[in-house]
């Protein structure tokens, strides 16, 4: 657990990745902001919106957070008529969305109050996040400075509740610095975050007609912006089924070869060697299975332990697990927040429930509020998983040396291809199980969460999407008219 700010920001000013504070500003920052009224959360259209009032909950103590006006098909269809691209130099884009950056780290305190009371993020979780937000548009800003194609038209966006703020900024600040039109649904849970990044963004500059936020509910607003003829491209995280049907209605109602990004699930494995250092490579394991409360989709599912070392590994997991504080997001000490909502937490809990013969070890839980106590449960490989489990459940096998190939090969054929870990000192391994291993992003000694912006273009393959990777060099072009010739990817 953190004790102190500097285990977070470690000691003295705050200069990492350009952000100059201290963590004494962002402590003040954050109090400030648990004590302040959150700011309510609506479609941002040009025309006014219409349509339902919902509550929303913390998912810690299910308070009342604010509340968020979810838009009807009326108010989808307005946006659409009044949907322009943004018609402005390159070099122009690119400075409001550098604006957008600086007003995103001078509203730090009310992201972070957001992303705690709206998502039960943990302090460290926050900042992480609004950090790579704010790499995401001076990223992109970047990228498409010098672009000389041109935008494709209505961009749809559609974004997931476990990243509210960076996934979301990641897809529409690409979509946008491309010049398109962008009509925006983030998920249900967390509106009031997409609602604040969205103010931001139209305070930078980015014209509203350019950049309309649709607060509402999958059936009425994502379905609505994946089926009007006048889209041009989409993008969208979130589950595989959601990808199916998005990818099903944009064949059946828009153009062919309308592009689709999908970034879907992942069941992401690690394989640990006997002659992996067993101190590093615990603190990967328990970061990788546990932090955002596993809800990350680059999260450890299945853990591979050579067997000879297993007995060993798993009791030191077992420790470290023990040194994790589950409880109020708001705390400095706080490891593991809640998860989501009341809807995710009874899944996950029924699927512990069935499992309960396997538990190898189990934490306690706060009484009150969505939370899953982190869980290690053992399983004989990644076949007995049937799905992604998206919490904090870690899953553990173990192999003989010689099957380590066949491990390979398991995790190949389960068709997901997202993230992958590796836990060896021996080079030649490192070399035939990257070749080997069929996924977006192969992470060796180290966790297998956190991907940076510019640096780990972050994304999958098979059933784990579509790719280009998010902050990657691909990516934005992918909103770009095709240049003649090519695909435009
Ligand atoms: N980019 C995040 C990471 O590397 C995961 C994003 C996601 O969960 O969709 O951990």
């Amino acid at each position: 657990a953190l004790k102190r700010p500097a285990d977070i920001f470690g000691e003295g000013r705050i200069a990492a990745r350009g952000w100059d504070t201290t963590a004494d500003d962002v402590l003040a920052a954050i109090e400030n902001a648990r004590n302040t009224p959150l700011p309510d959360g609506k479609p941002l259209t040009v025309s006014e919106p219409t349509g339902t009032s919902v509550t929303v909950k913390n998912p810690a103590t299910g308070e009342t957070v604010g509340t968020v006006l979810e838009a009807d098909e009326a108010t989808v269809a307005r946006a659409f008529d009044d949907a322009a691209i943004w018609d402005a130099p390159p070099s122009e884009r690119a400075a409001v969305l550098r604006k957008a950056a600086d007003l995103y780290e001078e509203n730090y305190g009310v992201l972070f109050a957001l992303l705690a009371k709206e998502a039960g993020k943990t302090i460290a979780d926050a900042i992480g996040e609004v950090r790579e937000a704010v790499d995401f548009l001076r990223y992109y800003a970047r990228e498409g400075e010098n672009t000389v194609r041109g935008p494709r038209g209505i961009i749809a966006a559609i974004s997931p509740w476990n990243f509210p703020l960076a996934i979301f900024t990641g897809q529409i600040s690409a979509a946008l610095m491309a010049g398109n039109a962008v009509l925006c649904k983030p998920a249900e849970q967390t509106q009031m975050i997409a609602h604040k990044a969205v103010e931001l963004l139209h305070e930078a500059g980015v014209p509203r007609s350019a950049l309309q936020l649709l607060t509402g509910d999958g059936p009425t607003v994502g379905a609505a912006l994946t089926a009007d003829k006048r889209v041009s491209g989409a993008v969208f995280t979130g589950s595989i089924d959601t990808a199916k049907l998005i990818e099903k209605s944009i064949a059946e109602n828009l153009a062919p070869g309308t592009p689709l990004i999908a970034e879907t699930g992942g069941l992401n494995a690690m394989i640990v060697d006997s002659t992996a250092l067993p101190e590093q490579a615990v603190r990967d394991i328990v970061a990788s299975a546990f932090q955002s409360a596993g809800q990350r989709c680059s999260a450890l599912r299945c853990l591979y332990i050579q067997e000879d070392t297993a007995d060993h590994l798993i009791k030191m997991i077992k420790g470290a697990m023990d040194e994790l504080a589950v409880g109020d997001p708001w705390l400095f000490s706080t490891d593991v927040g809640p998860v989501i909502d009341a809807e995710a937490r009874d899944g996950i809990a029924a699927y512990l429930k069935e499992k309960s013969g396997s538990i190898l070890h189990q934490l306690k839980t706060p009484e009150t509020g969505t939370f899953i106590a982190p869980t290690m449960l053992k399983v004989n490989g990644i076949d007995d998983l049937e799905r992604e489990i998206f919490g904090p459940v870690l899953h553990v096998a173990t192999y003989k040396a010689r099957d380590l190939e066949k491990v390979v090969e398991t995790v190949n054929a389960r068709g997901y291809g997202l993230t992958f870990g590796l836990h060896t000192r021996i080079d030649d391994r490192v070399q035939a199980v990257s070749e080997s291993i069929h996924v977006g992003n192969i992470y060796v000694n180290r966790n297998q969460i956190g991907a940076v912006v510019g640096s780990q273009p972050f994304g999958g393959e098979g059933l784990s999407g579509t790719g280009p990777k998010a902050g990657g060099p691909h990516y934005l072009p992918r909103f770009l008219t095709p240049a003649s010739g090519q695909d435009g990817g």
